[in-house]
Protein backbone atom coordinates (compact mmCIF):
# COMPACT_ATOMS: atom_id res chain seq x y z
CA UNK A 1 0.00 0.00 0.00
CA UNK A 2 1.54 3.38 -0.85
CA UNK A 3 0.04 6.67 -0.49
CA UNK A 4 1.76 10.25 -2.70
CA UNK A 5 0.00 13.38 -3.14
CA UNK A 6 -1.29 15.92 -0.65
CA UNK A 7 -2.87 13.19 1.70
CA UNK A 8 0.86 12.36 2.81
CA UNK A 9 0.98 15.89 4.32
CA UNK A 10 -2.07 14.76 5.83
CA UNK A 11 -0.45 11.55 7.69
CA UNK A 12 2.68 13.13 8.31
CA UNK A 13 2.67 16.26 9.94
CA UNK A 14 -1.75 16.88 10.48
CA UNK A 15 -2.11 13.32 12.17
CA UNK A 16 1.65 13.10 13.13
CA UNK A 17 1.85 9.39 12.58
CA UNK A 18 4.59 7.31 12.68
CA UNK A 19 5.70 4.34 10.93
CA UNK A 20 4.17 1.40 13.24
CA UNK A 21 1.05 3.58 13.79
CA UNK A 22 -2.45 1.60 12.38
CA UNK A 23 -5.08 3.29 10.69
CA UNK A 24 -8.27 2.86 8.73
CA UNK A 25 -7.69 3.97 5.19
CA UNK A 26 -10.63 4.77 2.57
CA UNK A 27 -9.82 4.51 -0.94
CA UNK A 28 -13.75 5.62 -1.85
CA UNK A 29 -14.19 1.75 -3.27
CA UNK A 30 -16.75 0.57 -0.50
CA UNK A 31 -13.70 -1.01 0.99
CA UNK A 32 -11.90 0.03 4.10
CA UNK A 33 -8.19 -0.93 4.99
CA UNK A 34 -6.60 -1.52 8.42
CA UNK A 35 -3.10 -0.37 7.74
CA UNK A 36 0.26 -0.87 9.75
CA UNK A 37 2.36 2.16 8.20
CA UNK A 38 5.83 1.18 7.64
CA UNK A 39 7.49 4.52 5.51
CA UNK A 40 5.76 7.97 6.69
CA UNK A 41 8.31 10.69 4.06
CA UNK A 42 7.29 14.00 2.88
CA UNK A 43 6.76 12.56 -0.57
CA UNK A 44 5.78 9.36 0.32
CA UNK A 45 3.79 7.15 2.88
CA UNK A 46 3.76 3.25 2.98
CA UNK A 47 2.45 0.50 4.53
CA UNK A 48 0.97 -2.89 4.63
CA UNK A 49 -2.76 -4.20 4.57
CA UNK A 50 -3.50 -6.11 7.85
CA UNK A 51 -7.38 -6.09 7.02
CA UNK A 52 -9.80 -5.55 4.30
CA UNK A 53 -13.09 -5.20 5.39
CA UNK A 54 -16.35 -4.01 3.68
CA UNK A 55 -17.31 -0.43 4.99
CA UNK A 56 -20.01 -0.24 7.09
CA UNK A 57 -20.88 4.08 6.46
CA UNK A 58 -23.01 3.43 3.39
CA UNK A 59 -26.74 3.45 3.77
CA UNK A 60 -28.53 0.92 1.72
CA UNK A 61 -31.15 3.30 0.89
CA UNK A 62 -29.51 5.53 -2.01
CA UNK A 63 -30.83 8.87 -1.98
CA UNK A 64 -29.68 11.31 -4.74
CA UNK A 65 -30.12 14.71 -3.87
CA UNK A 66 -32.07 16.94 -7.11
CA UNK A 67 -31.16 20.11 -5.45
CA UNK A 68 -32.48 23.43 -7.15
CA UNK A 69 -29.75 25.64 -7.14
CA UNK A 70 -29.62 28.27 -4.31
CA UNK A 71 -27.35 31.29 -3.39
CA UNK A 72 -23.52 30.21 -3.56
CA UNK A 73 -23.21 29.62 0.25
CA UNK A 74 -26.57 28.01 1.15
CA UNK A 75 -25.80 25.69 -2.20
CA UNK A 76 -22.43 24.66 -0.62
CA UNK A 77 -23.89 24.00 2.82
CA UNK A 78 -26.39 22.04 1.62
CA UNK A 79 -23.42 19.79 -0.87
CA UNK A 80 -21.45 19.55 2.78
CA UNK A 81 -24.35 18.34 5.07
CA UNK A 82 -25.96 15.85 2.67
CA UNK A 83 -22.54 14.48 2.06
CA UNK A 84 -22.34 13.74 5.84
CA UNK A 85 -25.83 12.46 5.97
CA UNK A 86 -25.57 10.11 3.66
CA UNK A 87 -27.06 11.19 0.24
CA UNK A 88 -25.14 9.35 -2.54
CA UNK A 89 -25.55 11.92 -5.29
CA UNK A 90 -25.98 15.41 -5.98
CA UNK A 91 -27.85 16.76 -9.03
CA UNK A 92 -27.81 21.05 -9.17
CA UNK A 93 -30.81 21.54 -10.78
CA UNK A 94 -32.42 25.22 -12.45
CA UNK A 95 -35.54 25.84 -11.57
CA UNK A 96 -38.32 28.47 -12.39
CA UNK A 97 -37.23 30.60 -9.08
CA UNK A 98 -33.88 29.98 -9.16
CA UNK A 99 -31.42 33.03 -9.14
CA UNK A 100 -29.63 31.65 -11.84
CA UNK A 101 -31.51 30.90 -14.90
CA UNK A 102 -29.05 28.97 -17.36
CA UNK A 103 -26.68 26.05 -17.31
CA UNK A 104 -24.22 28.23 -18.63
CA UNK A 105 -24.17 30.02 -15.50
CA UNK A 106 -22.65 27.89 -13.29
CA UNK A 107 -18.41 27.83 -14.00
CA UNK A 108 -16.25 25.28 -14.09
CA UNK A 109 -14.43 26.90 -11.08
CA UNK A 110 -17.71 26.73 -8.95
CA UNK A 111 -18.07 22.82 -9.90
CA UNK A 112 -14.15 22.60 -9.30
CA UNK A 113 -15.41 23.95 -5.77
CA UNK A 114 -18.46 22.15 -4.98
CA UNK A 115 -16.17 18.83 -6.06
CA UNK A 116 -14.02 19.96 -2.96
CA UNK A 117 -16.56 20.69 -0.09
CA UNK A 118 -17.82 17.05 -0.88
CA UNK A 119 -14.20 15.45 -0.78
CA UNK A 120 -13.83 17.04 2.46
CA UNK A 121 -17.04 16.40 3.80
CA UNK A 122 -16.62 12.97 2.74
CA UNK A 123 -13.19 12.50 3.93
CA UNK A 124 -14.39 13.69 7.58
CA UNK A 125 -17.64 11.55 7.99
CA UNK A 126 -16.01 8.65 6.73
CA UNK A 127 -17.43 7.81 3.44
CA UNK A 128 -16.66 4.76 2.28
CA UNK A 129 -17.74 6.39 -1.33
CA UNK A 130 -17.87 9.68 -2.12
CA UNK A 131 -21.50 11.18 -3.14
CA UNK A 132 -21.82 12.00 -7.17
CA UNK A 133 -21.70 14.85 -8.23
CA UNK A 134 -23.92 14.88 -11.69
CA UNK A 135 -24.12 17.72 -14.13
CA UNK A 136 -26.44 20.73 -13.62
CA UNK A 137 -30.39 20.05 -15.38
CA UNK A 138 -32.81 22.28 -16.20
CA UNK A 139 -36.32 21.26 -14.15
CA UNK A 140 -37.81 19.66 -17.29
CA UNK A 141 -34.45 17.28 -17.67
CA UNK A 142 -34.48 16.56 -14.03
CA UNK A 143 -37.44 15.10 -13.67
CA UNK A 144 -37.11 13.20 -16.68
CA UNK A 145 -34.00 11.55 -15.48
CA UNK A 146 -35.49 11.02 -12.09
CA UNK A 147 -38.46 8.84 -13.69
CA UNK A 148 -35.66 6.11 -14.66
CA UNK A 149 -35.56 4.74 -11.88
CA UNK A 150 -36.63 4.98 -8.11
CA UNK A 151 -39.14 6.61 -6.09
CA UNK A 152 -39.43 10.22 -6.42
CA UNK A 153 -40.64 12.70 -4.05
CA UNK A 154 -40.56 16.07 -3.74
CA UNK A 155 -41.35 18.20 -0.56
CA UNK A 156 -44.04 20.78 -0.96
CA UNK A 157 -45.06 22.91 1.47
CA UNK A 158 -48.64 22.97 0.07
CA UNK A 159 -49.09 19.19 0.49
CA UNK A 160 -49.92 19.01 4.01
CA UNK A 161 -52.56 19.06 5.72
CA UNK A 162 -55.55 21.94 4.54
CA UNK A 163 -52.98 22.74 1.65
CA UNK A 164 -54.15 22.15 -1.64
CA UNK A 165 -53.02 18.78 -2.12
CA UNK A 166 -54.43 16.20 -0.40
CA UNK A 167 -53.38 12.41 -1.22
CA UNK A 168 -53.09 9.82 1.37
CA UNK A 169 -49.55 9.84 -0.04
CA UNK A 170 -48.57 13.21 1.46
CA UNK A 171 -47.09 12.20 4.45
CA UNK A 172 -43.20 10.94 4.24
CA UNK A 173 -43.84 8.30 6.84
CA UNK A 174 -46.77 7.00 5.18
CA UNK A 175 -45.41 6.83 1.33
CA UNK A 176 -42.24 4.96 2.80
CA UNK A 177 -43.53 2.50 5.15
CA UNK A 178 -46.61 1.81 2.42
CA UNK A 179 -43.32 1.39 -0.35
CA UNK A 180 -43.71 -2.28 -1.76
CA UNK A 181 -41.32 -3.16 -2.38
CA UNK A 182 -38.95 -0.92 -0.35
CA UNK A 183 -37.36 1.79 -2.01
CA UNK A 184 -33.55 1.59 -2.13
CA UNK A 185 -33.13 4.20 -4.50
CA UNK A 186 -35.08 7.33 -3.73
CA UNK A 187 -34.76 10.60 -6.22
CA UNK A 188 -35.84 13.85 -4.10
CA UNK A 189 -36.06 17.26 -5.28
CA UNK A 190 -35.77 20.28 -3.04
CA UNK A 191 -36.90 23.95 -4.80
CA UNK A 192 -35.25 27.09 -4.68
CA UNK A 193 -35.82 29.72 -1.83
CA UNK A 194 -39.12 30.91 -3.57
CA UNK A 195 -40.49 27.20 -3.68
CA UNK A 196 -41.65 25.00 -6.76
CA UNK A 197 -44.40 26.64 -8.72
CA UNK A 198 -47.76 24.70 -8.78
CA UNK A 199 -46.53 24.03 -12.49
CA UNK A 200 -43.33 22.69 -11.84
CA UNK A 201 -45.37 20.21 -9.34
CA UNK A 202 -47.80 19.33 -11.97
CA UNK A 203 -44.71 18.36 -14.17
CA UNK A 204 -42.95 16.02 -11.83
CA UNK A 205 -46.43 14.85 -10.99
CA UNK A 206 -47.02 13.71 -14.62
CA UNK A 207 -43.12 11.97 -14.25
CA UNK A 208 -44.23 10.08 -11.46
CA UNK A 209 -42.82 12.00 -8.51
CA UNK A 210 -44.98 11.84 -5.16
CA UNK A 211 -45.42 15.27 -3.52
CA UNK A 212 -45.18 15.36 0.16
CA UNK A 213 -45.36 17.29 3.47
CA UNK A 214 -42.09 17.65 5.93
CA UNK A 215 -44.37 18.70 8.38
CA UNK A 216 -46.39 21.98 9.46
CA UNK A 217 -42.96 24.45 9.29
CA UNK A 218 -41.63 25.63 6.11
CA UNK A 219 -37.82 24.85 6.12
CA UNK A 220 -35.08 26.77 4.30
CA UNK A 221 -34.42 25.50 1.21
CA UNK A 222 -30.93 24.88 2.57
CA UNK A 223 -32.35 23.37 5.36
CA UNK A 224 -35.33 20.94 3.47
CA UNK A 225 -33.21 18.27 1.42
CA UNK A 226 -31.27 17.48 4.68
CA UNK A 227 -34.16 17.23 6.79
CA UNK A 228 -35.95 15.09 4.42
CA UNK A 229 -32.46 12.98 3.72
CA UNK A 230 -32.41 12.11 7.32
CA UNK A 231 -36.00 11.36 7.91
CA UNK A 232 -36.10 8.65 4.71
CA UNK A 233 -32.81 7.19 5.97
CA UNK A 234 -34.16 6.93 9.87
CA UNK A 235 -37.62 5.85 8.34
CA UNK A 236 -35.89 2.73 5.85
CA UNK A 237 -33.66 2.20 8.80
CA UNK A 238 -30.30 3.48 7.61
CA UNK A 239 -29.28 5.29 10.73
CA UNK A 240 -28.30 2.89 12.63
N1 LIG B 1 -42.05 29.15 -1.15
C1 LIG B 1 -41.89 28.98 0.25
C2 LIG B 1 -40.56 28.42 0.76
C3 LIG B 1 -39.92 27.40 -0.08
S1 LIG B 1 -38.90 26.42 0.90
C4 LIG B 1 -42.10 30.31 0.93
O1 LIG B 1 -41.31 31.21 0.73
O2 LIG B 1 -43.05 30.34 1.69
C5 LIG B 1 -37.86 25.68 -0.27
C6 LIG B 1 -38.08 24.20 -0.52
O3 LIG B 1 -37.97 23.48 0.67
C7 LIG B 1 -39.45 23.87 -1.07
O4 LIG B 1 -39.48 23.96 -2.48
C8 LIG B 1 -39.65 22.44 -0.61
O5 LIG B 1 -39.02 21.54 -1.51
C9 LIG B 1 -38.93 22.40 0.71
N2 LIG B 1 -39.74 22.61 1.91
C10 LIG B 1 -39.53 23.52 2.89
N3 LIG B 1 -40.41 23.37 3.89
C11 LIG B 1 -41.20 22.34 3.57
C12 LIG B 1 -42.30 21.66 4.22
N4 LIG B 1 -42.76 22.06 5.38
N5 LIG B 1 -42.85 20.61 3.58
C13 LIG B 1 -42.40 20.21 2.38
N6 LIG B 1 -41.38 20.80 1.72
C14 LIG B 1 -40.78 21.85 2.30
Amino acid sequence: MEITGPLTHQIRNVLRLKPGDRVILLDNSGWEYQVELGEVSRERVAGHILQKRLATSEPRTKITLYQSLLRARAFESVLQKCTEVGVVGFVPVVAARCIISSLEDIGEKRIERWRRIILEAGEQSRRARLPALQPALLLPQAWEEASRGGLTIVPWEEAGPGMPVQEKSNSLRSLLSGAQPRPFSVNLFIGPEGGFTPQEIDQGQRYGAVPVTLGPRILRAETAGLVAAAAILYELGDMG
